[in-house]
């Protein structure tokens, strides 16, 4: 047990939940890779959801709520760290839910389809009918009624090959990326620079409230390299603070 008083408590718990995934088989090695990598860059941002963050999930809520085939598309870290949230998310903004894997085994697809179903939700991707052009096999499939006919597509933890697949299927790519310099956050159409389960939590109180007028209006006003340049100069701004706070003073 992790006291809630320890000072990385969030981050601690994520973690289990990460490992307990990897141990039911719906996480793989690399997944635990992947996340080491994101608990740096949350370090790096101080681990909350900042302005940038909140502006991109707003814009991505929006997006989601005008498109005609929304899709989200989880593998085993967003499964393991946050199926529940994206349930909620789903139901409220009609969008449908596809398994994707980038190591692809179909003992992992059938894990994760059960976590699901736990939540009583039917997910795509099981059976997959349809290819991503430009992708290997593997790694291309995908449904019809899916990812494959959808406009809007919300890849959470995405690989910057597949992003960029979605991209020149002509879709319309959000990803959830804690990394601003990955080659997924810099291909995506809106990037949310925010921790997976933060940024899920946020975008659920969103969608209980959009409407269709407040979604035009924070899309016309939305601009995606504003808000990666945003996260840069933060994490720069925070670097910049706590070096000058560990510096001597002149003799
Ligand atoms: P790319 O292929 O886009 O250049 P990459 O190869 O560095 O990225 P991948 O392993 O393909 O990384 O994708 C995982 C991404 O998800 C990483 O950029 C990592 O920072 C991010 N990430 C991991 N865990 C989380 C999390 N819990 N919330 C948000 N982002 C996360
Ligand atoms: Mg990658």
């Amino acid at each position: 047990m992790i006291p809630r008083s320890h000072p990385r408590y969030h981050s601690l718990i994520k973690r289990e939940k990460i490992i307990e995934g990897f141990k039911n088989g719906i996480v793989a090695h690399a997944g635990l890779i992947a996340h080491g990598r994101g608990e740096a860059f949350d370090y790096l941002i101080g681990e909350r959801s900042e302005d940038f963050a909140i502006l991109a999930e707003k814009a991505a809520v929006a997006k989601m709520y005008l498109a005609k085939n929304p899709v989200i598309s989880v593998n085993g870290n967003v499964t393991a760290l946050a199926a529940d949230k994206v349930v909620s998310l789903a139901k409220l903004l009609n969008a449908k839910i596809e398994v994707n894997l980038f190591y692809r085994t179909e003992e992992r697809i059938r894990r994760i389809v059960d976590e699901f179903r736990k939540y009583g939700v039917q997910i795509l991707g099981e059976k997959p009918d349809s290819l991503i052009p430009g992708l290997e096999h593997s790694r291309a499939l995908c449904s019809s009624e899916g990812i494959y006919s959808a406009d809007v597509v919300l890849v959470p933890l995405e690989d910057g090959d597949r992003a960029q697949a979605l991209k020149n299927m002509g879709k319309f790519v959000i990803t959830i990326d804690l990394n601003p310099l990955s080659r997924t956050a810099q291909t995506a159409d809106i990037t949310i620079v925010d921790e997976l389960t933060r940024a899920l939590e946020n975008m659920i109180e969103f969608a209980r409230k959009i409407d269709h007028l407040s979604a035009t209006k924070i899309l016309s006003k939305y601009r995606n390299g504003e808000i990666l340049s945003q996260s840069l100069l933060h994490i720069n701004r925070r670097l910049k603070e706590m070096a000058a706070t560990l510096q001597t003073p002149q003799a």
